[in-house]
Protein backbone atom coordinates (compact mmCIF):
# COMPACT_ATOMS: atom_id res chain seq x y z
CA UNK A 1 0.00 0.00 0.00
CA UNK A 2 1.59 3.34 -0.84
CA UNK A 3 1.97 5.82 1.78
CA UNK A 4 -0.79 8.57 2.30
CA UNK A 5 -0.26 12.10 1.06
CA UNK A 6 -0.42 13.75 4.46
CA UNK A 7 0.95 16.14 7.20
CA UNK A 8 0.69 19.09 9.40
CA UNK A 9 1.49 22.73 9.56
CA UNK A 10 4.93 23.15 10.63
CA UNK A 11 6.57 25.98 12.27
CA UNK A 12 9.47 27.94 10.43
CA UNK A 13 10.99 29.12 14.01
CA UNK A 14 14.69 29.86 13.84
CA UNK A 15 14.28 29.34 10.01
CA UNK A 16 12.00 28.23 7.02
CA UNK A 17 13.79 25.29 6.25
CA UNK A 18 13.53 23.81 9.37
CA UNK A 19 10.01 23.52 9.05
CA UNK A 20 11.27 20.32 7.18
CA UNK A 21 12.92 18.39 9.62
CA UNK A 22 10.09 19.20 11.81
CA UNK A 23 8.02 17.46 9.47
CA UNK A 24 9.80 14.59 8.94
CA UNK A 25 10.71 14.08 12.22
CA UNK A 26 6.53 13.13 12.69
CA UNK A 27 5.94 11.34 9.16
CA UNK A 28 4.65 14.13 7.21
CA UNK A 29 5.07 13.44 3.79
CA UNK A 30 3.45 17.57 2.67
CA UNK A 31 3.53 20.04 4.79
CA UNK A 32 2.38 23.53 5.17
CA UNK A 33 3.76 26.78 6.79
CA UNK A 34 3.66 30.63 7.06
CA UNK A 35 6.36 31.68 4.64
CA UNK A 36 7.11 34.50 7.43
CA UNK A 37 5.51 35.55 11.05
CA UNK A 38 2.16 35.32 10.54
CA UNK A 39 0.81 38.10 13.03
CA UNK A 40 3.12 40.71 10.84
CA UNK A 41 2.02 42.27 7.45
CA UNK A 42 5.71 42.64 6.34
CA UNK A 43 8.88 40.55 6.97
CA UNK A 44 12.34 41.39 5.33
CA UNK A 45 12.75 39.99 1.46
CA UNK A 46 14.01 36.39 1.40
CA UNK A 47 17.83 36.57 0.95
CA UNK A 48 19.35 33.43 -1.60
CA UNK A 49 20.73 31.55 1.26
CA UNK A 50 17.28 31.34 2.72
CA UNK A 51 15.93 30.39 -0.79
CA UNK A 52 18.77 27.75 -0.91
CA UNK A 53 18.84 26.23 2.61
CA UNK A 54 15.21 25.79 2.01
CA UNK A 55 15.10 24.09 -1.54
CA UNK A 56 18.09 21.87 -0.59
CA UNK A 57 16.20 21.03 2.67
CA UNK A 58 12.95 19.80 0.81
CA UNK A 59 14.81 17.75 -1.28
CA UNK A 60 16.69 16.01 1.77
CA UNK A 61 13.59 15.66 3.84
CA UNK A 62 11.46 14.40 0.56
CA UNK A 63 8.66 16.44 1.28
CA UNK A 64 6.12 17.76 -1.14
CA UNK A 65 4.25 19.54 -1.90
CA UNK A 66 4.30 22.43 0.35
CA UNK A 67 1.54 24.49 0.95
CA UNK A 68 2.11 28.10 2.70
CA UNK A 69 -1.08 29.98 4.30
CA UNK A 70 -1.10 33.59 4.39
CA UNK A 71 -0.98 35.55 7.03
CA UNK A 72 -4.18 36.30 9.40
CA UNK A 73 -4.34 39.67 9.31
CA UNK A 74 -4.68 39.81 5.83
CA UNK A 75 -8.06 40.72 4.64
CA UNK A 76 -9.06 41.24 1.16
CA UNK A 77 -12.24 42.91 1.12
CA UNK A 78 -11.50 45.01 4.36
CA UNK A 79 -14.25 48.41 4.49
CA UNK A 80 -11.29 50.13 6.21
CA UNK A 81 -9.00 51.36 2.95
CA UNK A 82 -5.86 51.20 5.49
CA UNK A 83 -6.37 47.95 6.09
CA UNK A 84 -7.01 47.26 2.79
CA UNK A 85 -4.29 48.62 0.68
CA UNK A 86 -2.00 46.64 3.25
CA UNK A 87 -3.82 43.24 2.92
CA UNK A 88 -3.07 44.32 -1.21
CA UNK A 89 0.12 44.52 -0.90
CA UNK A 90 0.87 41.94 1.81
CA UNK A 91 -0.73 38.95 -0.79
CA UNK A 92 0.75 40.08 -3.12
CA UNK A 93 4.04 40.28 -1.11
CA UNK A 94 3.42 37.06 0.11
CA UNK A 95 2.71 35.37 -3.78
CA UNK A 96 6.50 36.33 -4.32
CA UNK A 97 7.87 34.56 -1.56
CA UNK A 98 5.81 31.62 -2.61
CA UNK A 99 7.39 32.06 -6.08
CA UNK A 100 10.64 32.30 -4.95
CA UNK A 101 10.38 29.11 -2.70
CA UNK A 102 9.01 27.27 -5.48
CA UNK A 103 5.83 26.51 -3.10
CA UNK A 104 2.72 26.11 -5.33
CA UNK A 105 -0.18 26.99 -3.40
CA UNK A 106 -0.81 29.96 -0.96
CA UNK A 107 -3.96 29.25 0.99
CA UNK A 108 -5.78 32.24 2.66
CA UNK A 109 -9.43 33.40 3.78
CA UNK A 110 -11.49 34.69 1.09
CA UNK A 111 -11.71 37.76 3.47
CA UNK A 112 -14.58 39.54 6.26
CA UNK A 113 -16.94 41.89 4.73
CA UNK A 114 -17.50 43.66 8.20
CA UNK A 115 -20.54 44.78 7.31
CA UNK A 116 -20.79 45.75 3.92
CA UNK A 117 -22.86 42.73 2.57
CA UNK A 118 -21.87 39.71 1.05
CA UNK A 119 -21.83 40.60 -2.54
CA UNK A 120 -19.61 44.17 -2.15
CA UNK A 121 -17.45 41.83 -0.11
CA UNK A 122 -16.82 39.30 -2.85
CA UNK A 123 -16.79 42.16 -4.93
CA UNK A 124 -13.64 43.49 -3.60
CA UNK A 125 -12.06 40.32 -3.16
CA UNK A 126 -12.03 39.80 -6.93
CA UNK A 127 -10.67 43.23 -7.04
CA UNK A 128 -7.87 42.55 -4.86
CA UNK A 129 -6.81 39.29 -6.42
CA UNK A 130 -6.40 40.80 -9.73
CA UNK A 131 -4.46 43.51 -8.47
CA UNK A 132 -2.22 41.22 -7.17
CA UNK A 133 -2.17 38.58 -9.93
CA UNK A 134 -1.63 41.51 -12.11
CA UNK A 135 1.21 42.65 -10.52
CA UNK A 136 2.56 38.88 -10.35
CA UNK A 137 2.17 37.94 -14.16
CA UNK A 138 3.44 34.40 -15.29
CA UNK A 139 3.71 33.09 -11.60
CA UNK A 140 3.26 29.64 -11.09
CA UNK A 141 1.86 29.98 -7.98
CA UNK A 142 -1.73 29.59 -7.11
CA UNK A 143 -3.90 31.61 -4.75
CA UNK A 144 -6.15 29.52 -2.86
CA UNK A 145 -9.45 29.65 -1.48
CA UNK A 146 -10.00 27.89 1.76
CA UNK A 147 -13.51 27.25 2.98
CA UNK A 148 -14.56 29.11 6.08
CA UNK A 149 -17.13 28.29 9.07
CA UNK A 150 -18.67 31.38 8.34
CA UNK A 151 -17.71 32.88 11.84
CA UNK A 152 -18.72 36.73 11.71
CA UNK A 153 -18.54 37.99 8.56
CA UNK A 154 -16.56 35.78 6.85
CA UNK A 155 -17.22 35.19 2.75
CA UNK A 156 -16.02 31.48 2.00
CA UNK A 157 -18.77 29.44 3.99
CA UNK A 158 -20.92 28.36 1.01
CA UNK A 159 -19.37 26.57 -2.18
CA UNK A 160 -21.26 29.24 -4.24
CA UNK A 161 -19.28 32.01 -3.25
CA UNK A 162 -15.88 30.53 -3.84
CA UNK A 163 -17.43 29.88 -7.93
CA UNK A 164 -18.97 33.24 -7.59
CA UNK A 165 -14.64 34.77 -6.77
CA UNK A 166 -13.09 32.17 -9.46
CA UNK A 167 -15.51 33.40 -12.07
CA UNK A 168 -15.00 37.14 -11.02
CA UNK A 169 -11.25 37.09 -11.67
CA UNK A 170 -9.38 37.59 -14.68
CA UNK A 171 -7.73 35.05 -14.20
CA UNK A 172 -9.63 32.22 -12.74
CA UNK A 173 -6.13 29.79 -13.85
CA UNK A 174 -4.86 31.29 -11.13
CA UNK A 175 -6.97 30.18 -8.26
CA UNK A 176 -7.75 26.96 -6.56
CA UNK A 177 -9.43 25.72 -3.40
CA UNK A 178 -8.87 24.67 -0.23
CA UNK A 179 -11.95 22.41 1.29
CA UNK A 180 -11.27 22.68 5.46
CA UNK A 181 -13.22 19.58 6.95
CA UNK A 182 -14.36 21.77 10.28
CA UNK A 183 -15.03 24.61 8.81
CA UNK A 184 -17.09 23.05 6.38
CA UNK A 185 -18.73 21.53 9.23
CA UNK A 186 -18.95 24.52 11.05
CA UNK A 187 -20.90 25.85 7.94
CA UNK A 188 -23.36 23.14 7.64
CA UNK A 189 -22.17 21.14 5.61
CA UNK A 190 -22.33 17.15 6.55
CA UNK A 191 -19.89 14.69 6.42
CA UNK A 192 -20.38 12.17 8.96
CA UNK A 193 -21.10 9.33 7.08
CA UNK A 194 -21.17 7.56 3.88
CA UNK A 195 -24.45 8.87 2.72
CA UNK A 196 -24.18 12.66 3.77
CA UNK A 197 -20.11 12.61 2.81
CA UNK A 198 -21.06 11.73 -0.74
CA UNK A 199 -23.45 14.97 -1.07
CA UNK A 200 -21.61 17.63 -0.09
CA UNK A 201 -18.83 16.12 -2.10
CA UNK A 202 -21.09 15.56 -5.04
CA UNK A 203 -22.12 19.67 -4.50
CA UNK A 204 -18.96 20.69 -3.95
CA UNK A 205 -18.09 19.04 -7.38
CA UNK A 206 -21.03 20.12 -9.53
CA UNK A 207 -20.19 24.17 -7.91
CA UNK A 208 -16.43 24.52 -7.63
CA UNK A 209 -15.08 21.52 -9.23
CA UNK A 210 -12.65 18.27 -7.68
CA UNK A 211 -10.37 19.79 -10.47
CA UNK A 212 -10.19 22.93 -8.49
CA UNK A 213 -9.38 21.38 -5.41
CA UNK A 214 -5.60 21.63 -3.80
CA UNK A 215 -5.33 20.84 -0.53
CA UNK A 216 -7.69 19.70 2.08
CA UNK A 217 -7.04 21.16 5.56
CA UNK A 218 -8.05 17.65 7.80
CA UNK A 219 -9.37 18.53 11.32
CA UNK A 220 -12.15 17.55 13.46
CA UNK A 221 -14.48 20.16 15.35
CA UNK A 222 -15.13 20.95 18.88
CA UNK A 223 -18.39 22.45 17.36
CA UNK A 224 -21.64 21.57 15.92
CA UNK A 225 -22.40 21.14 12.32
CA UNK A 226 -23.65 24.45 11.30
CA UNK A 227 -22.44 26.12 14.20
CA UNK A 228 -20.41 28.72 12.15
CA UNK A 229 -18.16 28.39 14.84
CA UNK A 230 -14.68 27.51 14.05
CA UNK A 231 -12.43 25.81 16.56
CA UNK A 232 -10.43 22.54 15.95
CA UNK A 233 -10.14 19.14 17.26
CA UNK A 234 -8.10 16.36 17.06
CA UNK A 235 -9.09 13.72 14.49
CA UNK A 236 -11.95 11.43 15.68
CA UNK A 237 -12.33 13.49 19.30
CA UNK A 238 -14.70 15.70 17.98
CA UNK A 239 -17.96 16.33 16.83
CA UNK A 240 -16.98 15.14 13.47
CA UNK A 241 -15.54 11.63 14.01
CA UNK A 242 -13.36 9.36 12.32
CA UNK A 243 -15.71 7.80 9.65
CA UNK A 244 -15.49 11.27 7.36
CA UNK A 245 -11.74 10.98 7.82
CA UNK A 246 -12.07 7.61 6.44
CA UNK A 247 -14.35 8.00 3.56
CA UNK A 248 -11.84 11.20 2.82
CA UNK A 249 -8.60 8.49 3.07
CA UNK A 250 -10.22 6.52 1.15
CA UNK A 251 -11.95 8.64 -1.64
CA UNK A 252 -9.82 7.77 -5.11
CA UNK A 253 -10.67 11.39 -6.12
CA UNK A 254 -8.27 12.77 -3.80
CA UNK A 255 -5.42 10.18 -3.42
CA UNK A 256 -3.08 13.14 -4.66
CA UNK A 257 -4.45 15.68 -2.58
CA UNK A 258 -2.44 16.57 0.28
CA UNK A 259 -3.81 16.38 3.44
CA UNK A 260 -3.00 18.69 5.91
CA UNK A 261 -3.69 19.33 10.01
CA UNK A 262 -4.19 21.82 11.72
CA UNK A 263 -4.81 20.56 15.15
CA UNK A 264 -3.57 21.83 17.90
CA UNK A 265 -0.51 21.21 19.31
CA UNK A 266 2.66 21.10 22.13
CA UNK A 267 5.96 21.89 21.14
CA UNK A 268 7.53 17.60 21.29
CA UNK A 269 4.65 17.42 17.74
CA UNK A 270 3.34 14.14 19.77
CA UNK A 271 -0.37 15.06 18.85
CA UNK A 272 0.40 15.41 14.96
CA UNK A 273 2.23 12.26 15.58
CA UNK A 274 -0.91 10.73 16.94
CA UNK A 275 -3.11 12.70 14.32
CA UNK A 276 -0.97 11.58 11.21
CA UNK A 277 -1.44 8.02 12.81
CA UNK A 278 -4.96 8.06 12.78
CA UNK A 279 -5.21 9.32 9.34
CA UNK A 280 -2.36 6.57 8.34
CA UNK A 281 -4.81 3.73 9.97
CA UNK A 282 -7.97 5.47 8.19
CA UNK A 283 -6.31 4.75 4.96
CA UNK A 284 -5.80 1.28 5.31
CA UNK A 285 -8.88 0.55 7.30
CA UNK A 286 -10.95 -2.08 5.66
CA UNK A 287 -14.11 -0.97 3.74
CA UNK A 288 -14.93 -0.74 0.31
CA UNK A 289 -13.04 2.43 -1.01
CA UNK A 290 -15.51 4.40 -2.57
CA UNK A 291 -14.97 6.31 -5.85
CA UNK A 292 -17.74 8.72 -6.95
ZN1 LIG B 1 -6.92 28.84 7.04
MN1 LIG C 1 -7.76 25.63 7.63
MN1 LIG D 1 -9.94 27.28 11.33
Amino acid sequence: MSQPLIGAHMSIAGGLHLAFERGASVGCSTIQIFTKNNNQWYAKPLTDEEIRLFKSSQKIFKIKPVAAHTAYLINLCASNQDILEKSRLAFTEELRRCEMLGIPYLIFHPGAHTGAGESEGIKKIIESLNLAHDQTKNFKVKSVLETTAGQGSSIGYRFEQLRKIIDGVDNPERMKVCIDTSHIFAAGYDIRNEIVYRKTMTEFNNIVGIKKLAVIHCNDSKKELGSRVDRHEHIGKGTIGKEAFRLIMQDKRLVKIPKILETPKGADLAEDKMNLAVLRKLANKSKLPISD
